[in-house]
């Protein structure tokens, strides 16, 4: 394995980490062959984002006393609500999650991460409100080791580094977030005056978020390495041909200030098939042959991430997405285990009532009331 700083903290992670959100809902047994394969090959950070009881304490019993080995990423104001994924910024609510994730992982959390700052509701959620005092409180106390925060949004996450605050920024990179290639992308910049050209391709706005985090010693960790798979799919990759995995975390630890990718590995297999990355020669993890083969807009595919639970009609949209992803590949030939999954989810996307909340939450602009249709007109 290798290791880098994060930022100022003084502290090193493995370059590649472990993003435990896929253990949600897995057994114990899966739970424990993962992490044992994940600290056998020297990884040292876990992000546990998922509010679930069962995973964190399943992931902290496989830890035992080991937990002193590994630094946890632990979320706060990340909630659930009727089962379903939730963001809260109500004090209560934050605390008793919040303690309870302190409580079965032995007291203390190394990155306390103010969960989800993407908009501007979001930041006045945290900052002007007791939440962030809250997470100052739990700083002095040595609660948390440092302060860090999640966000998808570049120009929200400069304005929360800006406050001085965080140490750490867990942030979704690959390439084709990176590239923006839309219209809209060419004419914003030009409306602001500057030249996209000086940019060579990458994202103003998410460059000058790399260099900030660089030029203020704030570590980043990294999530959507893979965009959910996608970029590795021929069907899906918004490229002439698909990234290989040593590609898509190649491309992230190469940019500014990044310190690890969090890769959600659910099984020992998947862990080994992630550190074959530190065996691969320059050339096997060379990304530039990709560049400047983007045929389209990545924006609008969905990463299955749940961030806009909750659904009011309970539907879960990340699966239905997934399902309506799998059966756009040839409408007329959808394999059959494909609609008995999906007739097997409590609430189909016939049951949306377009309230469009989740759109609202959504940080890759998915057109989920649009799918959610499409889903029920294919499977119901
Ligand atoms: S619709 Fe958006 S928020 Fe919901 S799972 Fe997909 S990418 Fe995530
Ligand atoms: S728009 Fe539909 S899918 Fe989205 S939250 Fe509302 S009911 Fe659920």
């Amino acid at each position: 394995m290798e290791y880098r700083e994060i930022g100022k903290t003084g502290l090193k992670s493995s370059i590649i980490g472990l993003g435990c959100e896929h253990l949600d809902g897995k057994p114990y047994e899966q739970v424990n062959e993962t992490v044992n394969a994940a600290l056998e090959q020297g990884i040292n950070l876990l992000d546990v984002f998922m509010p679930g009881k069962e995973v964190r304490e399943n992931i902290a019993k496989s830890l035992g006393s080991r937990r002193k080995d590994v630094m946890i990423q632990g979320h706060i104001g990340s909630t659930d609500i009727g089962q379903q994924y939730d963001i809260s910024r109500d004090l209560p609510v934050v605390q008793r999650y919040f303690e309870d994730l302190l409580r079965i992982f032995g007291g203390y959390i190394d990155f306390g991460m103010m969960f989800f700052i993407d908009s501007e509701e979001d930041y006045k959620g945290v900052f002007e409100t007791g939440f962030a005092d809250y997470v100052q409180r739990l700083k002095k106390q040595g609660d948390i080791g440092h302060i860090g925060f999640s966000s998808h949004n570049p120009e929200m996450a400069m304005r929360v580094i800006n406050t001085g605050l965080p140490d750490l920024l867990l942030f979704s990179i690959n390439l084709a977030f990176d590239l923006y290639p839309s219209d809209k992308y060419v004419l914003d910049e030009l409306d602001h005056g500057l030249d996209s050209t000086a940019f060579r391709g990458i994202d103003p706005k998410r460059a000058a978020l790399y260099k900030l985090c660089e030029k203020k010693g704030v570590g980043i960790t990294v999530m959507k390495t893979l965009g959910a798979g996608k970029l590795l799919s021929p069907e899906h990759t918004p490229f002439e041909k698909p990234m290989t995995v040593a590609q898509c975390i190649h491309y992230a630890l190469t940019r500014p200030a990044v310190a690890s990718v969090m890769l959600g590995c659910k099984t020992r297999e998947e862990v080994l098939d992630s550190v074959r990355y530190l065996d691969m020669s320059d050339n096997e993890r060379d990304y530039t042959p990709i560049l400047g083969t983007l045929r389209n807009d990545f924006r609008g595919n969905c990463v299955y991430c749940s961030h806009c639970q909750p659904c009011p009609a309970n539907i879960d949209i990340a699966a239905v997405n997934k399902y309506l992803d799998i059966a756009r590949l040839d409408l007329e030939n959808i394999p059959p285990s494909i609609h008995s999954h999906y007739s097997g989810l409590a609430y189909g996307g016939g049951a949306c009532i377009s309230c469009g909340s989740c759109e609202t939450r959504c940080p890759f602009d998915v057109p989920i009331i649009e799918n959610m249709a499409e889903a029920a007109r294919i499977f119901e």
